[in-house]
């Protein structure tokens, strides 16, 4: 209340900014029913006010433009500002969906072109730049399993198999597309169980999905001997690539046997995300799958024009028009600016620094698998159980610190799971300064419990409700 009423409520009655003179004429032909009665309650600011108002609101906001993100599986990484450059051309940003074919020759060709290189990147035949996040990518790459499956006469299969490490967003796309989801569980090591999956396996299965290296940083290294045994039960292989990171250009998920992939450019491509979008989730299929895809997927025809298509057999449409072109525009920005053959050292940069701060951190929280990590790491809250600190304590504590908290209670099976994911564009200073923060808040929990209760202490709001905010947030004037 005391932040609604003191920052966010700035009203004082009959002030104005500007009064507009709106001619009123012209709305007499409005049928009645579609005319206000009563008069609007607009905030009653002057322009002054608006501006404080807003530019403070905006320094409230956190993001990778102010400070350190390790917020795991979201890949918070530096989003080059040469993308938005690009994405800001008039001649990209001002075209019209329904414009012909000719006019927008430029923009086909950066679809083509992304197309291409996200086919080099993961070894697919072809992809649909259609869908609008990684989730609605997962949806359409189970569609397009089903539909495989349905034109083969083959009615039986509805069951996927999903490790129990996976993504809250899988088994959420498997009941969505009408599939019934069978749990794999994890080995010790954090990879899939094999021998459980095989008593899994029956001819009831339609596919797999998998993340790899998966949630917890690890990579599947049974994966061959895992997409064997799936393809020869008759099931295809769907590949969660929303982070990518780590396999930049030392590892392709075709080679390992993935039939679909769906990736998240706003993830490993660096378009900004956060809030809720916008987002663009590619995916990419194998030969035998390309007239699956949804529509319209890009082509280029013998005279060098490009143009849209819809595949033969098509899962259909899945949004309007052509995707979130501006974000494919950005993903193609990001890819050629780095070069595709110097994709590996985002890898490699990504990896070192997640086993660096999994190294420099090991004795004072707990590391969940013992093992070299990919582009993240989970700790199992503080090493030391004793002192009743909790993870959902040391993420409010951080903030305290200025640090965005990493992911926290997930991956689902590690019990006080931190999810770290460090990325690529962080220096080695951003990197010392989290660990000298998180060790002195594993210091704190044994000296100073207290502390913790009501962190974080230098935020505008302390703790809140967080399934209330999620489920319902307040995000306009309610009396308008
Ligand atoms: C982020 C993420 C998703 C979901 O992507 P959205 O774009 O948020 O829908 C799916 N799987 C994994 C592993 C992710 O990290």
């Amino acid at each position: 209340m005391y932040y609604n009423k003191l920052i966010f409520e700035v009203s004082t009655p009959n002030r104005i900014g500007h009064d507009l003179k709106v001619n009123t004429n012209n709305l007499s032909n409005l049928p009645s029913n579609l005319k206000r009665s009563n008069k609007l309650k607009l905030s009653e600011v002057s322009e002054p006010d608006v501006v404080r108002h807003f530019t403070n609101l905006s320094m409230k906001n956190f993001g990778v433009d102010t400070g350190f993100y390790p917020l795991g599986s979201c890949t918070m990484k530096y989003n080059p500002k040469i993308n938005e450059k690009m994405a800001n051309l008039p001649g990209f940003q001002n075209v019209h969906p329904l414009a012909p074919i000719e006019a927008v020759q430029g923009s086909l060709e950066v679809m083509y072109e992304t197309d291409i290189l996200l086919r080099e990147i993961t070894g697919m035949d072809k992809f649909s730049l259609a869908p609008f996040a990684g989730a609605h990518g997962e949806l359409v790459g189970l569609w397009i399993i089903k539909k495989y499956h349905e034109l083969r006469k083959d009615f039986k299969r509805t069951k996927i198999i999903i490790p129990d490490s996976a993504h809250g967003t899988n088994p959420a796309s498997v009941a969505v597309a009408g599939f019934d989801v069978l749990e794999v569980k994890s080995n010790e090591n954090g990879t899939v169980n094999v021998e459980a999956l095989k008593e899994l396996l029956s001819d009831e299965v339609a596919g797999i999905m998998l993340t790899n290296p998966n949630t917890l940083g690890i990579f599947e290294k049974d994966i061959l001997e895992i997409s064997k045994l799936i393809h020869d039960i008759g099931g295809l292989l769907y590949y969660d690539g929303a982070n990518l990171n780590a396999l930049l250009g030392r590892g392709k998920p075709a080679i390992m046997g993935f039939d679909i992939v769906h990736l998240n450019v706003h993830k490993t491509f660096s378009t900004p995300h956060g809030g809720g979008g916008p987002g663009a989730g590619p995916v990419g299929v194998i030969k035998t799958l390309e007239n699956y895809l949804p529509g319209p997927v890009v082509e280029k025809n013998d005279k060098g024009k490009y143009l849209f298509k819809t595949p033969k057999n098509s899962v259909g449409r899945i949004g309007t028009f052509y995707g979130n072109f501006l974000v494919i525009l950005r993903t193609n920005s990001y890819i050629k600016t780095l070069g595709v053959e110097n994709l590996n050292k985002i890898g490699n940069l990504a990896v070192l620094n997640a086993n660096y701060i999994r190294k420099s951190l090991e004795d004072y929280y707990e590391v969940s698998i013992n093992d070299l990590c990919m582009h993240e790491v989970v700790f199992n809250g503080l090493l030391d159980k004793s002192t009743g600190i909790t993870t959902l304590d040391v993420a409010k504590r951080l903030m305290d610190y200025g640090v965005h908290p990493p992911t926290i209670y997930f991956p689902l099976i590690i019990p006080q799971a931190m999810m770290v994911e460090p990325v690529e564009t962080e220096s080695k200073e951003t990197l010392d300064h989290f660990i000298d923060v998180m060790k002195k808040i594993a210091i704190e929990a044994k000296e100073n419990p207290e502390i913790f209760k009501d962190a974080p202490h230098d935020t505008i709001v302390s703790r809140l409700d967080e399934v209330q905010a999620a489920r319902n947030p307040v995000i306009k004037f309610d009396d308008l």
